[in-house]
């Protein structure tokens, strides 16, 4: 199909928004896919139709990647089905408002899917990338871990931006093996983690953002898939260590805006 034929990779929260439109696009340049999902298996189901459509090989895993053990379970899986892993997509996340001020039980769910989920998943996968000395690992930060100016998301935002240290720090430590760790930061992407808000706050999310970017709308999740894919592909081959933000030029920075 594509650049990557015989690849595996497993996609974590890929039921539906961006992990659904990246599985879907890996498959698309030839990978087999493993979607990971937590609890909404008929949206899983529904991925990997449209990937079995596309004449590309997929199961669905049900696993919570911020419990050790489970994300251990989810790698081991993806060897029981294929035999080898190549590309691990650490795309799972939530999003909560809170701040300083709120109760520090949010901080702890952020950080416990955000991160901890990310380091889990990671942990697991990478034994399997050093056997055959390639592997590309891709994780999914967001603008809102260099501060960009959204209120009421500090604790996101602090979770985020543990993940750019990360995947610095990963590269450093896995480049030796032929895997690359690279993030992407998206801007405001439409999906249903932005639909989940009541449709008034959502519609004035959109308008607010969309002012404050210099393409003047938000971002399709296909759009940030298409980015993932050539970070995972041999093009890529020479680039580790990056977050590359894809936001549409967010102009509304803490550093340099009001
Ligand atoms: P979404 O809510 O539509 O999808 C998130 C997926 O992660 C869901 O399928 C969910 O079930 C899964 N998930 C949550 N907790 C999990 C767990 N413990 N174990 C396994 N799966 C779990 O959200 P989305 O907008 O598609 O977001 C995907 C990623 O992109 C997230 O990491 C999010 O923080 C990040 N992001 C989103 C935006 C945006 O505007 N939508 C912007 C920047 C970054």
């Amino acid at each position: 199909m594509g650049g990557l034929d015989g690849r595996v990779a497993i996609v974590t929260g890929s039921s539906r928004g961006i992990g659904r439109a990246i599985a879907i696009e890996l498959a698309r340049i030839g990978c087999s896919v493993v979607c990971n999902y937590l609890n909404r298996e008929n949206e899983a189901k529904k991925t990997l139709e449209v990937i079995e459509s596309l004449g590309g090989k997929a199961i669905a895993v049900r696993a919570d990647v911020s419990v050790r053990e489970e994300a251990e379970r989810l790698v081991g899986e993806t060897i029981a089905a294929f035999g080898r892993l190549d590309v691990l997509v650490n795309n799972a996340g939530i999003f909560l408002r809170g701040g300083v001020m709120d109760d520090i039980s949010i901080l702890d769910r952020l950080y416990s899917v955000n991160v901890k989920g990310v380091v889990n998943c990671t942990a697991a996968a990478v034994p399997y990338m050093r056997v055959n000395r390639w592997g590309r690992i891709v994780n999914v930060s967001s603008i809102a871990g260099f501060g960009t100016s959204a209120r009421n998301t500090t604790f996101y935002a602090m979770s985020k931006a543990a993940i750019v240290v990360l995947t610095k720090r990963l590269a450093m430590e896995l480049g030796e093996y032929g895997i690359t760790v690279n993030a992407v930061a998206p801007g405001l992407i439409l999906t249903d983690l932005v639909f989940g808000s009541p449709k008034e706050e959502a519609e004035e999310l959109i308008r607010w953002t969309s002012e404050r970017t210099s393409l003047k709308r938000v971002g399709r999740s296909e759009e940030v898939a298409q980015l993932v894919a050539f970070l995972v592909s041999e093009g890529a081959s020479f680039i580790t260590g990056q977050v590359i933000t894809i936001d549409g030029g967010r102009l509304d920075f803490l550093s340099h805006s009001g």
